[in-house]
């Protein structure tokens, strides 16, 4: 079944924006700095030989969409047309997730879409733990620079791996968790990926419905973490490489 063809159910209904609120860890960037720090970060993808995936991409796909986007979802890594093209979500996965945006009155140019990875593993294999852990730091910068109030995480990589869990999406989904990530206060949103739901119709309402509920995420400011102690002040680390993320 193509993505065309799966047509978003009619329960979703479009949801009135809600007023918005910025994570409190401290004050977003203004536009311009944002917009200004992911081209720098993006020029420096560019020419990114951190990992051997730089010998076999056609492209890297360091992601797009509104830089002050209080939404960024996540997915695992570039798969071929992405590669082809250097756009995040493009083929007929890319076109659910535009149906489903349209379904919450959003679309690409209201969000950020990126990856784990910024390059593509041959033949869509599974990213390696060294490439993850060459690779996870532009991520954490784009989430820095971007400032969102809701990381949502498609499917069971980006889930594992953001949420430093070994808990799969089908536990998950649809349970949002307050954490920190690039050094900012966040709700992560774990949400199947949409390839998966492309042939799925079960798992394609249950995206609908997890989906449904975004807007509503989009007016909940996450607390402040409590003040710790400066002796005890350890800051959480970026989650490590994951292993066994299947
Ligand atoms: S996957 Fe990431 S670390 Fe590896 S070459 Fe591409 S941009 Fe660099």
């Amino acid at each position: 079944m193509a993505a065309d063809s799966a047509s978003l159910s009619p329960t979703i209904e479009a949801v009135g924006a809600a007023p918005l609120a910025r994570p409190v860890s401290e004050p977003a960037s203004p536009l311009d700095d944002r917009a200004a720090g992911l081209r720098a970060l993006e020029a420096e993808v560019e020419s990114c030989t951190r990992c051997p995936l730089s010998a076999t991409r056609t492209r890297p796909v360091f992601g797009a969409g509104n830089p002050a986007a209080d939404v960024l979802f996540v997915g695992e890594a570039p798969g071929f047309h992405e590669d082809q093209q250097g756009i995040p979500f493009v083929g007929q996965a890319g076109k659910l997730l535009d149906k489903l945006l349209a379904g919450i009155d959003l679309d690409r140019s209201d969000v950020y879409i990126a990856n784990v990875l910024k390059s593509r593993p041959p033949g869509n294999r599974d990213p390696q733990p060294a490439e993850i852990q060459a690779c996870e730091g532009y991520l954490f910068r784009q989430i820095a620079l971007i400032a969102p109030i809701v990381v949502a995480t498609l499917g069971n990589f980006a889930t594992k791996l953001l949420s430093g869990r070994p808990h799969g999406i089908t536990r998950v989904h649809g349970q949002e968790q307050e954490t920190t990530l690039g050094g900012r206060r966040v709700l992560l949103y774990p949400l199947y990926h949409p390839a998966a739901a492309l042939y799925t119709p079960a798992m394609l309402r249950v995206l609908e419905a997890d989906f449904a509920k975004l807007p509503h995420l989009l007016g909940r400011e996450p607390q402040a973490a409590p003040p710790q102690p400066e002796a005890l002040a350890v800051q959480r680390p970026e989650p490590a490489v994951q292993l066994g993320l299947f």
